[in-house]
């Protein structure tokens, strides 16, 4: 096959890094072949008897096919599997339910290993699993996992590496294993994966489904009244909550929703109702379980407790403890489109074994012409916090009106929160809209897309439509997008959470040129805005413009954090609206 450029010195150098003990670390555009380039580092490894196997773990399940796609394309014959959640494989898992509620003593089916081998290399991972869903004999999740040993490929979710309860089912496959961990961007975020919600629509839910499966039952009448007491305690907490910004909320309050009898009536009934579910093998949403397992983690050392108008939320505020693991691991490649600078991943992750970083663009590139992407800075306008007010979204909106007007394709405009993008989206009412909701589906915002005409796309910063998501031809690879916009800098959310993020970081961390501001705010918005940009140039045919509406993207360490060379600036004045 024909290697591209960079392709070679990449995988040569990745080579040399893991046999000296390093952490390969791959920065490189999307469409430049990172998921070739790794797995080709990580096959050599195998071949040369240093490698056991290979695992490969991403963020989302759509994300396993790109995985897949390679395995076809460039390793014909080569085996794999990968490992969805047991709740996401089981036939008798509805949307939404718990791996943990899923009971598997009382169920008939049985692994086969070899079937779910022959299925996956004829029709794909998820028909394959699909199809051993209808099969009544057969169970698809252990015939996965049994797989696992017997494969040249393992693809894995985030929980299966980070997670220490989830790492239990595939922590005899790690030692020797070369683990590649797909858009290790993401690591920034991996406390997500432990996030613990409590509010009072999810009470209503759990008082529902009690009065539903509990009824005549002796523990229903005390379960209803702890769940009306604490969700009326709950509320008040919530009244003095902001809706955009986190507030800390110390564990002590949490304590005093319910007392401890009355919590271990909750568990009591989790109980009964996951026992419920297994004997009619059914499993759906345990919502008293739910409520069971908020409790549960309030003791968890590394979570803390956060509120907004809407509900309480446990979580990390330090990604350190959870991402040790990658120290453990005798040989990990990181690759992403925007990682991190590298002294980030040392301090802030915390990874302690010597990081090998290659940045393609940079040192082998540059993937895509330069002369296919075009800057334009807004001189005139920023989102700084106290500038936020109807005259501001005004002048936004004029100048996204006119970037439409004059765009070849598609727009994406993305915005720093879901607040902003409600003000443009009144505003621009009279194009073309998809607008962003936190219930927007991504597979629906595609198929419009590739339905044809020219749309606005109004993104939030760190959504569903501004990070991997294609907007894509699907049958020549070429970008639908020919305009990104930053409206504004994304900076995250000055709020309690990130303020005691960057202080419980600096606490830990000794000796860094790195400051508080770039570790909660500055590099976290570079990664947000190049994921952005990065959705436009998927090919070398693809051209497009890049709309940065915030003069403060004209500083120096702007400028040299997106690798921007040539730009033009822009006012309004020069911009024409209806609006
Ligand atoms: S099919 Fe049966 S054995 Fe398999 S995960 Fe579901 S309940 Fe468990």
């Amino acid at each position: 096959m024909k290697y591209r450029p960079w392709q070679k010195p990449v995988i040569e150098r990745g080579i040399k890094a893991l046999l000296d003990g390093r952490v390969y670390a791959i920065n490189s555009p999307t469409g430049s072949g990172k998921t070739f380039m790794s797995l080709s580092i990580a096959f050599r490894m195998k071949l040369l008897a240093r490698a056991k196997r290979v695992i490969a773990v991403t963020r989302t399940r759509n994300q396993m096919l790109s995985y897949e796609r390679d395995m076809r394309k460039f390793f014909p014959g080569r085996t794999y599997v990968a490992l969805i959640s047991k709740a996401d494989a089981c036939p008798y898992a509805q949307k939404g339910a718990d791996t943990e509620d899923i009971n598997c003593e009382l169920c008939s089916r049985r692994a086969n290993p070899d079937l779910a081998r022959a299925q996956i290399m004829s029709h794909g991972i998820f028909k394959a699993i699909d199809m051993m869903r209808d099969m009544r004999e057969v169970c698809p999740y252990y015939s996965l996992r049994k797989l696992m040993e017997r494969v040249d490929l393992v693809i894995l979710t985030y929980p299966y590496l980070f997670s220490p309860i989830t790492r239990k089912a595939v922590e005899g496959i790690l030692p020797g294993a070369v683990v590649i961990v797909d858009e290790a961007h993401n690591l920034d975020n991996v406390g997500e994966l432990f996030e613990r919600r409590l509010s009072p629509q999810k009470i209503d839910y759990a008082i529902r489904q009690a009065k539903r499966l509990l009824q005549g039952t002796y523990i229903l009448r005390p379960l209803v009244a702890v769940l009306e007491k604490i969700k009326s305690r709950l509320v008040d907490i919530l009244s003095t909550g902001d809706p955009e910004r986190q507030r800390y909320l110390p564990k002590d309050k949490l304590w005093e929703l319910a007392a401890p009898q009355e919590i271990a009536t909750i568990f009591d009934a989790a109980k009964m109702i996951r026992n419920i579910m297994s004997n009619i093998r059914q499993f759906g949403v345990n919502w008293v379980g739910s409520i069971a397992k908020f409790f549960e983690s309030i003791d968890d050392e590394h979570l803390e407790a956060f509120y907004t108008t809407e509900e309480v939320v446990l979580k990390l505020v330090d990604p350190e403890p959870f991402l040790r693991i990658l120290g453990k691991l005798d040989y990990v490649i990181l690759q992403s489109g925007t990682l991190p600078p590298k002294e980030y991943m040392e301090k802030v992750w915390g990874i302690t074994k010597p990081i090998e970083y290659v940045d393609v663009d940079k040192e082998y590139g540059p993937v895509f012409p330069e002369e296919n992407k075009k800057f334009i800075v807004a001189e005139d306008v920023n989102t700084r916090y106290n500038n936020r007010n109807g005259e501001l979204w005004d002048k936004y909106a004029c100048y996204l009106e006119a970037i439409y007007r004059s765009a070849e394709a598609n727009v994406l405009a993305v915005a720093p929160s879901y607040k902003i993008v409600s003000e443009l989206a009144k505003r621009l009412r009279h194009l073309p809209l998809i607008v962003e909701e936190r219930k927007t589906r991504l597979d629906q915002v595609q198929e419009k897309i590739r339905g044809g005409g020219r749309h606005l796309i109004l993104a939030v910063a760190q959504g569903k439509l501004s990070e991997g998501i294609e907007f894509t031809d699907p049958a020549t690879g070429k970008s639908l997008l020919s305009d990104i916009v930053l409206v504004g800098i994304p900076y995250p959310m000055p709020d309690d959470y990130h303020k005691m993020r960057g202080q419980r970081i600096m606490a830990r961390i000794t000796s860094t040129t790195l400051t508080e501001f770039d570790i909660t705010m500055h590099i976290p918005a570079v990664i947000t805005v190049k994921q952005a940009l990065g959705r436009a140039i998927r090919s070398r045919e693809d051209k497009a413009r890049f709309w940065l509406l915030d003069h403060r993207y004209l500083r120096r360490n702007w400028l040299e954090d997106l690798n921007i060379l040539r730009y033009e600036k822009i006012t309004l004045s020069r911009v024409r609206c209806t609006h």
